[in-house]
C-alpha cells in the first residue's frame, strides 16, 4: 500500500538494447519489413469488411479461469475445431467444477489460520485477504518495499502506527501484521459501501487519490496509475481463485491429466455430433434441431440466448439432452469468457463478447477509421483525470455508434466554471449489462437520434464538432462506462488504440480558433 514508487521499482527490468548499423539492418529485414507486411495485409482485410473492429481481451477476473485449464481448452479446442470458451463452458457448467478445482489446487496458502481468524475478526472475506497477501509479498513474511512497505500485507510504517504497531518491531509479526492489513481493508470497505475496486484502490495508493482528501472529498475513482490499474484487476482474480478454494495456485499433476482427458472426451462427442447436423443440413435433409434453430422456434433461441454457434449448438442441445437452457447457460458463459468486464463492488460482471468500432469513421460507401488520438484516456489534466480518450478529426465527420443499443441520453451538457468536462451535446448509448458509451462536443444540429432510439453498430449518430469545453480543433469525446455509468473505463480495450495526432502537421481543417464553451 502507498507504495507505488517503490514497487514500480521493484518489478520493472532494465532493457537495454544497443544496435550498431548492422544489427539494425538485420533487425529491419527480419522484424520490421514481416510487421509490415502483415498489417498491411490486416488493413486490407479489414477495409473489405468495411470497418475497423479489435478483439477485446479477457478481463473477467469473475470467471477467471486458471492458466492450466485455459492451457487444455484452447489445444484440445484446436485439435477438434471447436472454440475454447465453448469447452471451457461446458466444463464449468457440466459437473462439479468447484470440487474439481478444489482438487486441482490442493494446497492453501502459507498462514491460512490467521487470514481466517483476521477476516472472522473484522469482517472480510479471508479469500480476499489472501488475494491481498498474493498480490502485495506473495506471502513472504520478510517483504520490504523500496518505498518501504512492510511484510506479508505490506503496510507503510504510517499503517503500522495506525494499528498500534511499531513499524521496525512487531509490525513484522505475520500474525500482527495479516490482523492490521484486514482492519485497513475493511475501514476502506466500509468507506466506499463494499465497492471492491474502490476499497483495493485506496489499499494500494492511498485514500486520497481514490476520493480525495477527507476535507476536501470528490466522487471516487481508480487513480490511472498503472500499478494501481493493475492491481484493481489482479487482486479480484486471486480473490476470485481463493474463493474456489485453489490455495496457492500449485497444480496438482494427476488431477491436470484427468481434466485434459475429461475435456478431450467431450470435444470429440461435440464435433461428431456437430459433423452430424452439420452433414444433414449439406444433404438437404437437416435435422429437427437445424430446423428449430432456422425458424427460431426454440424459446432459448428466439430470446438470443442461445443458437449462435449453428451446428455447434445443435451438438451441445443434443449433449445436454435437450436441455436448452443448459445451452443458453453455455453460450453465455462462453460469451464471458470471450469478452467480459468486472469491475464492481457488487461481483456482477458485466458482459460483453463482441468488438466495438472505432466510433469515427470516414469515406463514402466503405468506411475506414478517422481521424486520430489528441488526448489518450487517464491524461492528468490538474483538478481531474480525463476520462475518455478524444478522438480529433474535421468538422462535420461523422460519429457511428460504436455497437448497438438504445439511446438514453441526448442532451446538452450545461457550460459552466464548475463543470470541467463541458460534453456540449453528448449522446449516450446503453448496450445493455451496465454497458454504455457517451459521445461528447457533437453540435446539436448534427445529432440524428434521440432518447429511446436502438441504433445498429455503425449507424451514423451525429458529427464531430467543437461544442462545449473544447480544445482548439474539433474532436469526439469518447468515453466507455461499466456498471451503469459508475466506471469509466479506458476505451482502449474496445475501439482499439488509433493513431496519435501530430499536432506539427495537423490538417487545418480541424482547427477551428481557441475558444471555450461554445453551445451551438
Ligand atoms: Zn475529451
Amino acid at each position: 500500500m502507498l507504495a507505488i514508487r517503490g514497487k514500480i521499482a521493484k518489478r520493472r527490468k532494465k532493457h537495454l538494447f544497443l544496435f550498431g548499423g548492422i544489427g539494425f539492418f538485420i533487425l529491419f529485414v527480419i522484424v520490421v519489413i514481416p510487421m509490415l507486411i502483415s498489417l498491411f495485409v490486416f488493413l486490407a482485410v479489414d477495409s473489405n469488411s468495411g470497418s475497423y473492429s479489435y478483439d477485446i481481451p479477457l478481463f473477467g477476473y469473475q470467471d477467471a479461469i486458471p492458466g492450466p485449464l485455459k492451457q487444455i481448452y484452447e489445444e484440445v479446442g484446436r485439435q477438434y475445431h471447436i472454440p475454447w470458451n465453448i469447452l471451457a463452458a461446458v466444463h464449468k457448467i457440466d459437473g462439479d467444477y468447484l470440487n474439481e478445482m478444489k482438487s486441482l489446487f490442493p494446497n492453501d496458502v502459507p498462514f491460512a489460520q490467521v487470514f481466517h481468524e483476521a477476516g472472522a475478526k473484522y469482517g472480510v472475506d479471508p479469500a480476499l485477504l489472501k488475494a491481498i497477501a498474493k498480490q502485495e509479498s506473495n506471502f513472504n513474511p520478510k517483504e520490504l518495499s523500496h518505498a518501504g512497505a512492510r511484510g506479508i500485507m505490506q503496510l507503510m510504517p504510517a499503517n503500522c502506527q495506525e494499528a498500534g504497531l511499531d513499524p521496525n518491531g512487531d509490525c513484522w509479526d505475520p500474525v500482527k501484521n495479516i490482523h492490521a492489513g484486514a482492519q485497513e481493508i475493511a475501514r476502506y470497505l466500509k468507506k466506499y459501501q463494499g465497492n471492491l475496486i474502490f476499497a483495493l484502490a485506496a489499499y494500494n495508493a492511498g485514500p486520497a487519490r481514490v476520493s480525495g482528501m477527507d476535507d476536501n472529498p470528490r466522487p471516487p475513482e481508480v487513480p490511472p496509475i498503472p500499478e494501481t490499474q493493475d492491481y484493481v484487476k489482479k487482486v479480484p482474480m486471486y480473490y476470485e481463485q481463493f474463493k474456489k478454494g485453489m490455495g496457492d495456485g500449485k497444480v496438482d499433476p494427476a488431477k491436470i491429466e484427468e481434466i485434459r482427458k475429461k475435456v478431450e472426451s467431450v470435444a470429440s462427442k461435440l464435433a461428431e455430433k456437430r459433423k452430424k447436423h452439420e452433414d444433414s443440413s449439406k444433404q438437404g435433409n437437416p435435422t429437427a434441431c437445424m430446423v428449430e434453430l432456422k425458424k427460431k422456434t426454440v424459446k432459448e433461441v428466439k430470446e438470443g440466448k442461445a443458437g449462435n454457434y449453428g451446428a455447434l449448438t445443435c451438438a451441445l442441445a443434443e449433449y445436454f439432452s435437450e436441455s436448452w437452457s443448459k445451452v443458453a447457460q453455455v453460450e453465455e458463459q462462453a460469451q464471458l469468457y470471450l469478452g467480459s468486464v468486472m469491475l464492481t463492488g457488487s461481483g456482477k460482471p458485466v458482459s460483453f463478447g463482441g468488438r466495438m468500432l472505432w466510433p469515427v469513421q470516414v469515406g463514402g460507401g466503405v468506411h475506414k477509421q478517422g481521424g486520430c488520438v489528441s488526448s489518450p484516456y487517464g491524461q492528468n489534466r490538474g483538478t481531474y483525470y480525463h476520462r475518455g480518450v478524444d478522438i480529433s478529426a474535421p468538422m462535420g465527420t461523422p460519429v457511428f455508434a460504436a455497437e448497438a443499443g438504445k439511446v438514453y441520453i441526448s442532451k446538452a451538457d450545461p457550460i459552466s466554471l464548475s463543470d470541467p468536462i463541458g460534453f456540449g451535446w453528448y449522446v449516450g448509448i446503453d448496450h445493455g449489462n451496465g454497458l454504455t458509451t457517451w459521445y461528447g462536443h457533437m453540435p446539436r444540429k448534427s445529432v440524428l437520434v434521440k432518447v429511446g432510439d436502438y441504433v445498429q453498430k455503425g449507424q451514423k449518430i451525429a458529427e464531430v464538432g467543437r461544442n462545449g469545453m473544447t480544445d482548439t480543433q474539433a474532436h469526439l469525446h469518447f468515453e466507455v462506462h461499466i456498471n451503469q455509468d459508475r466506471d469509466r473505463i479506458d476505451p482502449t480495450p474496445f475501439i482499439g488504440k488509433g493513431v496519435p495526432c501530430n499536432r506539427s502537421k495537423f490538417d487545418p481543417s480541424y482547427y477551428t480558433h481557441p475558444i471555450y464553451g461554445v453551445n451551438e
